[in-house]
């Protein structure tokens, strides 16, 4: 009974055998061409860690037998003098990570079969090619060389000449000059072929822990456990004569999702030239191809055979595939496939597409998408009539516009991004090291690399603005800077990426929010909505926002902060005026300039939600917050207002208020400065008996923040209704309107059942309430919270992600308190959590109605709903 090692006719699961593993034995039953071989299963890999690096109980000699094997369907013996097996062994675990782990080709050669290699396949320059790149590959993967030893051997070695002009004997001369490069800096170069394979299987295992493998799976959230398959595979050649290739093809544009077959392929290269940027890629298809060199025009026979093999692939696995592939001589052979990393915008096409082909069902498609993903497609994009300095055009890899700062080190996005600065990472090419720094910065460019280089499918898969292959720019990483044309870029200046057009620009560059939901979103997105329950609504405390919003599908404002109202420079004089009054009559004075303000405000929030609910909330934040705080603001606050500054520094000690988070605001406010609230409310009443005079449908929700006590809620129900009525009675219209309370106290939620009473509505402010439960400032709780995320603690902020023990229990409470008072009563969450789809599942389940979310997070709100309800 064989326990570590299956073959590619033998029956497993991805689990078991790394989707690599899998894909081969998937390709070999549906009589693909792959090459003979056989996979080390991921337990094989579990039990050699768990046994302190040591190969398990019998793998040896399983080990044996599957060569054997392999040697008897091949016909040639490994370690053969006269005609020797050659084998590639491959990485792949469960969860594909792209260049995280290690693979070593043309395993089985050293002086002996080298020649014997020679001999077979009449190409002596070949042949000592493959033992060059052998033992750069073992040396640095097995051994742990540096393959910067190498490259300053061989660079020395060629001074100046071209590898691709070097002879057989050079190449020879070569090869064994990087053997003895091995020599130096380890230990002897095994020749003996079943010592390298045992060795190399034991390396590939242990590529599995390496540091960034390690960062890969925690910044995915990939488990640890799982272990990787190893793949032990006959050699086919890419690199034998002038008709071998490889190639990497999709069965669909992993950028935009349109069908078609796309990719590169590189004449005379093996696997691991794919990834490096120093061999010249060319297109699979005619479509793509500028310069000539298409694989479609010039091997069109092959080219049929992979377009046949892609549409038999696509059709089984019923998902856009990525697929690897050699051509040696004449014949294509497959050597992986995978489903294809794919942008936002490409993922949303891809499933809409195959609903549309009847492929999957729109339940399938709904969720194959990730919520999260949804806020990428709406990526901005350079406004077409910004002014502009395009300095440089690279290669579009990834699509969305970004801004930032130059930064030539992966470090460096770190520092920036602490202190909230986007960056733009710049390098010549970048490498697995680079994706802890990838990750932080707001875009990605390179010098050089193809549309498949690192790169490149690092920020497709982060759903990050990238250009790659850039050859325009010269980068500096000695003097930091990078030379495009008559521009010099040093560290630290703002540039502008388009990775949807490949144009690098100098400066920032404005931007145009992303366009309303279009075709392919937009069905998906109807196909959310047929099944959801949770209603969204959005966050919008502008008329702009709010028609934004209803384009992505918001079906009312759940939350207008309507300080908000007061960025503006007008506004906002007003109302320090209004908080510096120091008696009633001028207070009141300041309220009358106010009134018109907040009313347009209004007038411009209603119109856009014409037919839908808008909940207003009364304002809520601690005074402070609208009064300045360096001196010279001090001074220039005091001149436009006409006061002294000394009488302004007084007013703002007084006001001062140690934690003003839990200080005087919120309902606060409303109690103590009540014509604050009554000024708000009429003018939210005038604005809406206006427009209802226009004939349009205003429905109005007043909403009391951070109540704690039921008197509080009744004294300010009854102040909006003593307004609202007056303003409505003088107008003379028809106007219905609700009143509600917040959420965000802990009391709250505990007494909710009373506050029910004097409540038309419930509203979650998940924000204060995490906030309070947890009792950390909201403010400046990122100081001690990143050691919490260092040490393993807590893997992300409960601000961001829902903290569903503990503040999901008073969610629920309150909810279930409210409606034991009041049935039908209406509960809505407005906090951050609104679009966080672990959130959105719990609020799901303890049956509230509607959450609320910024714009542009609309759509990830309305996905997370469905998946919620599918998963129900
Ligand atoms: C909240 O607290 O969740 C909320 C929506 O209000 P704010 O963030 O404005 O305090
Ligand atoms: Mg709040």
């Amino acid at each position: 009974m064989r326990r570590w090692i299956k073959t590619f006719d033998d029956d497993g699961s991805v689990e078991e055998l790394g989707t690599k593993g899998h894909g081969l034995m998937a390709m070999n039953k549906l009589g693909l061409p792959v090459p003979a071989g056989f996979t080390l299963t991921t337990p094989t890999c579990a039990a050699f860690f768990a046994d302190g690096e040591q190969w398990p109980q019998g793998l040896g000699e399983e080990l044996d037998a599957a060569i054997a094997a392999l040697e008897a369907s091949a016909g040639r013996r490994f370690g053969d003098p006269t005609d020797p097996l050659l084998v590639s062994v491959r990485s792949g675990s469960v969860v594909t990570m792209p260049g995280m782990m290690e693979s070593v080709l043309d395993l089985g050669l050293n002086a002996d079969t080298t020649e014997a290699l020679a001999r077979r396949t009449g190409d002596r320059r070949f042949a000592w090619d493959s033992y060059r790149r052998f033992v750069q590959l073992y040396g640095d993967v097995v051994l742990g060389i540096h393959y910067t030893r190498f490259a300053r051997a061989q660079k020395q070695f060629l001074s100046g000449r071209e590898l691709a002009s070097v002879d057989a004997d050079d190449m020879r001369e070569l090869a064994l000059l990087l053997e003895g490069v091995v020599d130096k800096h380890g230990d002897a170069f095994p020749s003996d072929p079943r010592e390298q394979l045992r060795f190399a299987i034991s390396a590939v295992f242990r590529s599995y822990n390496s540091h960034r493998a390690r960062y890969y799976r925690r910044s995915r959230q990939i488990s640890e456990e799982a272990g990787t398959a190893v793949t032990v595979q006959a050699m086919v050649f890419g690199n034998l004569g002038e008709r071998s290739a490889t190639g990497f093809a999709v069965t669909r544009d992993p950028k935009t999702g349109v069908p078609g077959i796309f990719g590169e392929w590189k004449p005379q290269t093996q696997g691991d030239d794919m990834g490096t940027a120093s061999v010249e890629a060319f297109p699979i298809s005619a479509d793509e191809d500028e310069r000539g060199g298409s694989m479609e025009v010039e091997r069109p026979e092959a080219y049929r055979d992979l377009v046949a093999m892609a549409r038999q692939l696509e059709a089984h696995y019923r998902d856009m595939q990525a697929i690897e592939f050699t051509l040696e001589g004449d014949k294509l052979w497959l050597l992986q496939t995978s489903a294809a990393e794919r942008t936002p915008q490409s993922a949303v096409r891809v499933v809409v597409d195959l609903v549309n082909e009847g492929v999957i069902t729109k339940e399938e498609a709904l969720l194959r998408i990730d919520p999260r993903e949804l806020e990428y497609v709406l990526r901005p994009i350079i406004s077409p009539d910004a002014k502009r300095k395009v300095i440089a055009k690279g290669l579009d890899a990834s699509p969305g516009a970004a801004t930032g700062r130059v930064v030539f080190e992966a470090s460096e996005c770190r520092e920036h991004h602490e202190r909230d600065e986007p960056t733009i990472l710049v390098r010549l090419d970048t490498s697995p090291e680079d994706i802890q720094g990838m990750a932080l910065a707001a875009g990605v460019l390179t010098a050089r690399g193809g549309q498949t280089s690192h790169a490149a499918v690092v920020a497709r898969g982060m759903g990050k603005p990238c250009v790659v292959g850039c050859t325009d720019i010269q980068v500096d990483y000695a003097r930091a800077l990078f030379y495009a044309g008559d521009s010099v870029i040093q560290r630290g200046d703002w540039i502008t990426i388009d990775g949807g057009t490949g144009e690098v620009m100098e400066g920032r560059v404005s931007m145009l929010a992303p366009q309303a939901e279009v075709g392919s979103m937009a069905d998906l997105l109807d196909w959310a909505d047929e099944v959801a329950e949770l209603k969204v609504r959005t966050n919008a405390d502008t008329g702009a926002d709010a028609e934004r919003a209803r384009a992505l599908g918001a079906v009312g404002v759940g939350l207008c902060r309507t300080e908000h109202m007061f960025f503006q420079p007008v506004a906002l004089r007003a109302m320090r005026r209004m908080i510096l009054a120091d008696d009633p009559r001028s207070r009141q004075r300041a309220l009358h300039e106010i009134l018109p303000i907040q009313r347009q405000m209004f007038l411009d929030l209603f119109r856009a939600m014409d037919g839908l609910p808008v909940t207003v909330r009364l304002l809520d934040p601690p005074l402070h917050e609208f009064l300045p705080e360096r001196e010279q603001d001090i001074a220039d606050v005091a001149q436009s207002l006409d006061v002294r500054p000394e009488a302004l520094r007084a007013r703002l000690d007084n006001l001062h208020e140690t934690n003003p988070m839990l200080g005087h605001r919120g309902v606060r406010i409303g109690i103590t400065t009540p014509e604050v609230y009554r000024t708000q409310v009429r003018a939210l009443f005038e604005a809406g008996c206006e427009l209802v005079r226009e004939g349009l449908d205003v429905r109005p929700e007043v909403m009391i923040p951070l109540v704690g006590l039921v008197s509080e809620l009744e004294r300010m129900r009854e102040l909006v209704h003593d307004v609202a009525d007056e303003v409505i009675a003088e107008f003379g219209v028809d106007l219905r309107y609700h009143v509600g309370t917040m959420i965000e106290l802990p009391r709250a939620a505990v007494i909710a059942g009373q506050l029910a009473k004097h409540a038309d509505f419930f509203s979650f402010g998940t924000n204060d309430l995490t906030q309070m439960v947890w009792g950390f400032s909201r403010d400046d709780m990122g100081r001690y919270f990143s050691v919490y995320q260092r040490e393993g603690l807590l893997s992300e902020s409960p601000l961001s992600a829902f903290d569903e023990e503990g503040v999901g229990a008073f969610v629920q409470m309150a909810t279930e308190r409210g409606r034991a008072t009041s049935p039908h009563l209406p509960v809505g969450v407005c906090g951050e959590h609104g679009a966080d789809p672990a959130g959105v599942k719990f609020f799901h389940r303890v049956g509230v109605d509607y959450v609320s979310c910024s714009p542009y997070r609309v759509p990830v709100a309305r996905l997370a709903a469905a998946h919620a309800a599918l998963e129900a």
